[in-house]
Order: structure tokens, then sequence, then C-alpha cells
């Protein structure tokens, strides 16, 4: 039985545990980030709506309205450092009847009181204005310049990027089991995985969706996850002008409802919807969420044409009965820590939820782990170059230096093999790994031409035969076998 022995255990790989990753590795401590995806993001830090929410959302006093607004600030000291896309382009609320005029001001106060700075209310004329493809319809807005929209992929890439630079050990296909804890669960001291023992006198739960799994582990059966799908959709970057600011319309007890958004790289992302289930699991999308996201959607932007959507996705939301995110040290197992329920806006909340993690193991799990500041630590990264966006005097230059920038795998997105190849050298080893590093996938046709030239670099540069190359890890093999085998076995 492999046995390994770390200060502090991650257990999920998302957007909480890569920040939080990242801030643990600012000490001199042995960290493992534990996830049973085979790439990183996979959970619901993969599929959402990629909002860095201004935070007027949340109820003043809850944990939510305490950590977005932080959350936000921090996203925006960190882009620079940890070279992540993320694109200022500030949020609407949008009333369409007398009293969700009413309600606009009503986040407009909660939002201040959560310490939202820059807000205002605007007539339908002056978005109009500003956005000249919104409704007709829409008689006012709440304007929030410091809402965001960033790339969710890379942001937690960046994020366990940096940690891993700094020393932090990332175990992918890794699923915890069971919990390692002294007689009556007094303590904690590591976790049972498919891939052996993990000892550790903290262990950290970050599971997303799984997480209540994980606390009962534990014996603290709180956190019970009640989780709900959202369904998406994207279109290619020819409607993505429609809008430039991030489009919602007014909240109802459903949540925050259809939204239409530009993303980073200028597709249009619209959704999500808000269908409640039971498998934690099922990412499925289907026709009658396409229609009601499409309804929505135009309600609010009418222009967006069916024929653009190139794509869809969905994501599974980790709500919780109180709403709340549970995040606490629990005193028994002692050393064992819920960062569990972390729903919207738990993207934009992340970084701000890592400061606070890292401070209660210094206040209360100082008898567990020593937090003395890690003399080699580098606070910035860089990403792989982005090809698609150089100039052509930058493009020259990177193939001067390495040659393989002039061969082009991905045409819809201009991603080059070089590109590729530092993605797999940076620990990509799936198609959807190389994907979500590169873009190489992500345009219109989807990886018609572009899949078949990764699964070849991924087999060249991993060493292994092209037909053990997977697309998301397991039993996901793009390939099954020979045409023409027969032809094969007769000439062997
Ligand atoms: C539809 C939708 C829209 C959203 N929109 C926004 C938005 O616009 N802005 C915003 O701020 N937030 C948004 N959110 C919320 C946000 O996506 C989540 O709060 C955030 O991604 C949660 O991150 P996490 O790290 O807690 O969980 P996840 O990203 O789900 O990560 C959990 C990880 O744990 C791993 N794991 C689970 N069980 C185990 C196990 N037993 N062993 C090992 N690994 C395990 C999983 O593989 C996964 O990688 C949205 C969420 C959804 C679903």
């Amino acid at each position: 039985m492999i046995q390994r022995l770390f200060d502090v255990i991650i257990i999920g790989a998302g957007i909480v545990g890569a920040a939080l990753a990242r801030e643990l590795s600012a000490y001199a401590m042995r960290v493992a980030v534990l996830d049973k995806a085979a790439e990183i993001p996979s959970g619901a830090s993969r599929a959402n709506s990629a909002m860095i929410h201004a935070g007027y959302d949340d109820k003043p006093g809850t944990q939510k309205a305490r950590f977005c607004p932080s959350g936000n600030r921090r996203f925006h000291e960190l882009q620079g450092p940890l070279d992540f896309t993320l694109r200022e382009c500030g949020s609407y609320v949008c009333a369409f009847e007398e009293d969700e005029i009413r309600h606009l001001d009503a986040l407009l106060d909660q939002g201040k009181r959560n310490g939202v700075p820059g807000m205002e209310i605007i007539s339908g004329d002056t978005l109009r204005d500003r956005e000249p493809h919104a409704s007709r319809e829409i008689r006012a807005a709440l304007w929030a310049p410091s809402g965001a929209i960033v790339n969710n992929f890379e942001a937690v890439l960046a994020f366990m990027d940096n940690a891993q630079q700094n020393g932090v050990e990332l175990f992918l296909e890794t699923q915890v089991t069971g919990l390692l804890c002294s007689e009556e669960k007094q303590e904690v001291f590591g976790v049972e995985t498919t891939k052996g023992r993990f000892l550790a006198p903290v262990v950290i739960n970050a599971a997303g969706v799984h997480a209540g799994e994980i606390s009962r582990m534990a014996g603290e059966e709180s956190v019970r996850i009640r989780p709900t799908r959202g369904e998406y959709f994207i279109t290619d970057k020819t409607v993505g002008h429609l809008v430039k600011g991030f489009f919602f319309a007014c909240p109802s007890a459903k949540g925050k409802g259809i939204t239409v958004a530009s993303t980073a790289e200028h597709n249009l992302l619209i959704g999500p919807t808000s269908t409640p289930q039971t498998d934690l699991e099922d990412t499925s999308t289907t026709m009658k969420g396409l229609e009601e996201v499409l309804d929505g959607a135009r309600k609010l932007v009418p222009d967006i044409p069916s024929g653009a959507v190139i794509t869809s996705f969905a994501g599974v939301r980790a709500n919780t009965l109180s709403g709340d995110f549970n995040i606490a040290v629990l005193r028994k197992p002692r050393g064992f820590v819920n960062v569990a329920g972390i729903k919207s806006p738990g993207f934009t909340s992340a970084p701000a939820i890592a400061l606070h993690v890292v401070e209660m193991l210094r206040e209360e799990l100082a008898d567990r782990v020593i937090m003395t500041p890690n003399p080699h630590f580098v606070p910035e990264r860089t990403h792989i170059p982005r090809f698609a966006e150089l100039s052509m005097e930058e493009r020259e230059a990177l193939v001067r230096r390495d040659p393989r920038f002039a061969q082009i795998v991905c045409r819809c997105e201009t991603v080059t093999e070089a590109q590729v190849v530092e993605a797999i050298r940076r620990g990509a080893r799936t198609v959807a790994a190389v994907k979500i590093w590169t873009r190489a996938g992500a345009g219109r046709c989807q990886g018609g031409f572009c899949g078949p030239r990764v699964a070849d670099i991924l087999a060249r540069e991993l060493g292994i035969p092209l037909e053990e190359v997977t697309r998301h890890g397991g039993h996901s093999r793009l390939l099954v076998g020979r045409t023409k085998e027969y032809w094969f076995r007769g000439n062997e």
C-alpha cells in the first residue's frame, strides 16, 4: 500500500481547491491536492457563467455577501500576476415592470451595504445608448462596473499552476473514498483514495457537489447538497458583439435567471436553466433547455439568432438548505475543514475564501500545522502564449524561437503545435485538458479538424500508443481498434 505524507490535503481541484492551494504555497509546507477527474477544472468551476460578480445579490451578514465583493477585488488584483483573461465588462440587471424597478432599488441598497463600488440605476434609454442591441422593453437597469467576465478554465489553471510552481503536488484521477481518523473520529490523519493512502494532520473538503459525502465521512451530517442543473449554449464569435456588458434579468426565487454575456473570447454565452435533480453528476443538455434559454435570452437581447449556437454544456450547483456557504473547522475530527455548499457566487468568492481558510488554519489549527513563509514563493506565473491574440510581429518572434508555432493545429481558434506541446509539458494528459489549456477544439467545428491532430501530439509527447489517448481519462478512449483489422492480422 502506497502511503504519502503531507502537511495539508485538499480534496477537490475546482476554483476553491486551486485558490487555496495557491495561498498555502506561500508557506513552507507540503500540500497535496487530490481530484478524481483527469483534468481541471472539472466540476462546477468548469461549467458556469464565468461572471466575477460585483456582490449586490447577497443578504448583508451572510458569508456570500462577505466573500463575493472581496473575491471580486482579489480576482482583479491577481489577474496580472497569474496571467488569466479577465474582461472588465460591468453588469446590468434589467427591469421590465414597475415592481422590478423597485427591486433594483433594493439591490442597489444591498450592494452599498456589501461595499460594492460605483453602482447606479440607469434608464432603459441610457442602457441602449451603451448597448444598442438591448431590448426596447427594458425600462431601467442596475449598472455595476466592477462585474467582470473571466476565462474560468484559465483562472483555475492559473491558481493551480502557480501553486505547483511553488511546490504543491496535484494528483489527478485520485478519488477520495474514505477518511482516516483516530478512534471515535477524534482526529483526522489522512484519506484513503483509489491511488492509495495520503496522510496529513489537516484535510480540507473542497469537493463541490460531493462535499456532502466527504463531510459525512467525517461524521458531520449538516452538509446536504441539493443539486440543480444549469444548461448553457454558446454561439460562435460572429454574434459576440451583440453585448458588451453582462446582462441579467431581475432575480427570482429560482435564482439569477437566464443571462446573456459575451465571453472572455467574445463568443456569446446564454443560460443557465435551473433544473432540480438527484444525480450529482448529470450534466446533460436538452432541446427543452435550449428553447428556454433562447426565449429568456431574447427577452434581454432580441437579435440572438438560433443558428449561431455551436455547442452546449451544463453545470451542477451545490445548493444547500441554508443557501449560504458552509466554511468551518470541525471540532471533531480535529484537523478536518469543510469548505462546502460553495454555489454562486462561489467562483467569484474563491480567492477570498482561500485567504479566510488560511487564517482559520493559522488561528484554529496551529497545533496541527506550522505556517512559516515559503522562502522560495514566486507569486506570479505566465500562461502559454495565446497565439491567436498576438500581432504579426509577435507571432514571427515566436516562430523564430520555436518553429512549431508555425504549425496551426486548430484552425478555428488558431492554436499551434507549440501551444499543445507546452500544455502537455504543464500537465495536460487528455484531449479535453489540451482544449482547456489552449482552446484547441473550442471553435466553430468543435474539434472536427484538430481532434485527431491533438491526439497524435498527445501520443507522441506522452510516449503512448494512439489507442491509449483518452478524451477525459478513464475509459474515454478515442480509438477502439484499427480499420482493416482483418488485413493487419492477416499480414502479421
Ligand atoms: C450553472 C452555474 C452557474 C454559475 N455561475 C457562476 C458565476 O457566474 N459566478 C460565480 O461566481 N459562480 C458561479 N457559479 C458557482 C461556481 O461555479 C461554484 O461556486 C464554484 O465553481 C465551486 O467551486 P468548487 O471548487 O467548490 O467546486 P468544483 O469546481 O465543483 O470542484 C470540486 C472538485 O472536487 C472533485 N471531487 C469531488 N469529489 C471528489 C472525491 N471524492 N475525490 C477527489 N476529488 C473529488 C471534483 O472532481 C471537482 O474537480 C455557478 C455554478 C453553476 C453550476
